[in-house]
C-alpha cells in the first residue's frame, strides 16, 4: 500500500491528517516494520518533536482500528511490534529457536477470506498470518525445538 493509499484510507474514514498521524505513518513506512511503540515514539520525536507521547499512542490505536497497521508479538515478548499491512496482508514465518522472521508476499488465502466473509457476514479488510517452525540454520545446528513433536 502506498503512502497515498494509506492517507486516502484515513481521509475516507473521516480522519484529518494531523501531524501526529502523518509522522507515525511516515516512520513506520520508512523504518520498514516491526516497531514497538517505544521505537515509534523515539522516531517520531526525531522528525516531529512537537507531537506528544499521548497522540502517538492514540494514533497507533487509530491506525490499528483502520487495519493500516497491526500489533504482532515477536520473540515471545510482551511488547507488541507494529507492522504495516500492505494491501491488507502481512505474513511471517518465525523460527521459534533463533527468532528469525521470514516475510512472504503471496498467501493464497482469497478463497478462505471469501468463505469467512460469507459464513460470518463480515467484511474482511486485512490479516496477519504467522507460521512458527525451525529454520534450516537451526536444524543444521541440531536444534530439535522441544515444542515440535515431529522431530
Ligand atoms: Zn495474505
Ligand atoms: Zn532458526
Ligand atoms: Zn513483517
Amino acid at each position: 500500500m502506498s503512502d497515498e493509499k494509506r492517507i486516502r484510507r484515513l481521509r475516507d474514514a473521516g480522519y484529518k491528517l494531523t501531524n501526529a498521524r502523518l509522522a507515525v505513518l511516515r516512520v513506520l513506512e520508512e523504518a520498514g516494520e516491526h516497531m514497538t511503540s517505544a521505537d515509534v515514539l523515539s522516531a517520531v520525536g526525531d522528525i516531529a518533536p512537537d507531537v506528544g507521547r499521548a497522540s502517538v499512542f492514540r494514533t497507533l490505536d487509530l491506525l490499528t482500528q483502520l487495519s493500516i497497521i497491526r500489533p504482532t508479538y515477536i520473540e515471545s515478548s510482551a511488547t507488541p511490534h507494529y507492522v504495516m499491512m500492505p494491501d491488507g496482508h502481512h505474513h511471517h514465518i518465525i523460527c521459534t529457536i533463533c527468532k528469525t522472521v521470514i516475510e512472504f508476499d503471496d498467501c493464497g488465502l482469497t478463497d478462505l477470506t471469501n468463505r469467512l466473509e460469507a459464513q460470518f457476514a463480515v467484511q474482511i479488510r486485512s490479516h496477519l498470518l504467522e507460521f512458527y517452525g525451525i529454520c534450516q540454520h537451526c536444524r543444521d545446528q541440531g536444534a530439535n525445538g522441544s515444542d515440535n513433536p515431529k522431530t
